[in-house]
């Protein structure tokens, strides 16, 4: 068995978390390859290493002094190679690293967090360290040169007998020049690993048990999911419930291999698993998890025989489209519309986009709604039970809950339903209470 383990920034923010990563990989010899990300944060108001060194690097672009942020960083990864008694001459590198920043590139810079953090936890595990550079391969776009990278990664299994410690979230092109994945991009680095060397099992190390069937701020104790499939999870992590770098499952998805959520403080937690289908004895469970946003608008057009008519909706959204905003949804009914986009996206442009609608579409009628919050109940049973939506809306309107618009995703995995922003959070404790409390995950 062959386990990729990603461990996130904040199980490798400081010597204590070190030592839990340590007594992790050494519990179980299948995990032989470990990315990690750059410290992270030790408490809530601490910096990442990453924005420090972005923060270093806007200095210099500016011409202010980078020292005093330099030696901050340093001073984190001095603590840790200090406390764990790591021999690896850190400071020694560190100042040679500061010494040449201005000469090197921002992506350069911003990729040392990974890159000492690996350095001193290939020393502390006893592993070989492998450079990103040299295994994960970029094409000039930004994208992974797969072939290449799994050449590249396949030869460095060879040189170290199959067990190493990989720096997370930046690769390079073949011509040596650094790139970064997007931030959080060390779950992506941990994917492509594991889908290039057939891993039986992707883990990522993180600081929650995995993800949980609602928001903790909203209900107390949310049942944590311990099975989920790769759809449901796109439709909870684009609804907020975000735990994996949304782009890390497409990887590991293609290739079939599960990902396991984990907690590094809470090792014994059995946390997710993530697959692409779940097993028939889950049927009992109807509502995975329940996710949402505020501050969503609609925009209703109503025009007579539009039915008949080809092309309003296109010419409507094609407006959309030149204001740059992105639309959530477009629930429609036989003379009307309705184009749902983030509130935020349209701020400064609502009257512009209305005023064009009218002019190109000339609708009969156009309202702008606002304030909408939209919430995403998601599971892969509702699709086999009869009656499923009906009893979801009973439980909304036996608490006064109005619900002003209702789309159902086309996998028919989830249900969509739009609420007033104040009934937000409401909502989604009368849908948990009558659903997803009582279930057996
Ligand atoms: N260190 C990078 C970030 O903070 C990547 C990662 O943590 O995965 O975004």
């Amino acid at each position: 068995m062959i386990k990729v383990a990603k461990f996130g920034g904040s199980s490798v923010a400081s010597a204590e978390q070190f030592r839990k990563v340590k007594n992790i990989v050494r519990a179980d010899r299948d995990r032989r390859y470990v990315v990690v990300s750059a410290a992270g944060k030790r408490e809530k108001d601490d910096n990442k290493v990453t924005d420090l060194l972005l923060l270093a690097n806007a200095h210099i672009q500016y011409h202010v002094d980078a020292r005093p942020l330099l030696s901050q960083i340093e001073e984190r990864f001095v603590e840790i190679a200090d406390e764990l008694g790591l021999k690896y001459p850190i400071a020694e590198k560190f100042e040679e690293f500061s010494s040449v920043i201005e000469s090197l590139s921002p992506e350069y810079i911003v990729s040392r967090g990974e890159w000492f953090t690996a350095q001193l936890m290939a020393e502390y595990l006893d592993l070989p360290f492998v450079d990103a550079a040299d295994v994960i391969i970029f094409h000039h776009d930004n994208t992974v040169d797969f072939e290449r990278t799994a050449a590249k990664l396949k030869e460095a299994v060879q040189r170290t007998g199959g067990r190493f410690v990989l720096p997370g979230f930046y690769g390079s092109t073949v011509e040596g020049t650094i790139k970064l994945f997007k931030r959080g991009g060390g779950d992506i680095t941990g994917a492509v690993l594991a889908r290039c060397i057939n891993a039986n099992v992707y883990e990522n190390w993180t600081d929650v048990s995995g993800f949980l069937s609602a928001d903790p701020r909203i209900i107390d104790n949310p049942r944590a999911i311990h099975r989920i499939t790769f759809d449901e999870m796109r439709e909870l992590s684009y609804m907020g419930a975000s735990v994996l770098q949304e782009e890390a499952i497409f990887p590991v998805r293609e290739a079939n291999i599960p990902i396991q959520i984990k907690n590094t403080n809470d090792p014994d937690a059995p946390g997710t698993v993530i697959r692409e289908t779940a097993e028939e004895r889950e049927v009992e469970h109807l509502i995975t998890g329940i996710a949402g946003r505020r501050d969503f608008t609609s925009i209703h057009i109503e025009k007579a025989h539009m039915s008949n008519e080809v092309g309003v909706i296109r010419r409507t959204l094609s407006i959309f489209e030149r204001y740059g905003v992105s639309i959530e949804h477009i629930p429609t009914g036989v003379d009307s519309f309705g184009v749902i986009v983030n509130s935020k996206d349209v701020k400064d442009s609502i009257y512009a986009i209305v005023n064009d609608i009218r002019r190109e579409v000339e609708p009969d009628d156009i309202t702008v709604i606002d304030k909408l919050a939209l919430i995403s109940v998601v599971g892969r049973n509702l699709r086999r039970r009869a009656g499923s939506s009906g009893r979801i809306f009973g439980v909304l309107g036996e608490a006064g809950v109005n619900i002003r618009m209702i789309t159902q995703s086309s996998q028919e995995i989830s249900i969509i339903l739009g609420v007033n922003n104040d009934d937000f959070e409401r909502a989604i404790r009368v849908m948990y209470d009558g659903f997803a409390a009582h279930e057996k995950v």
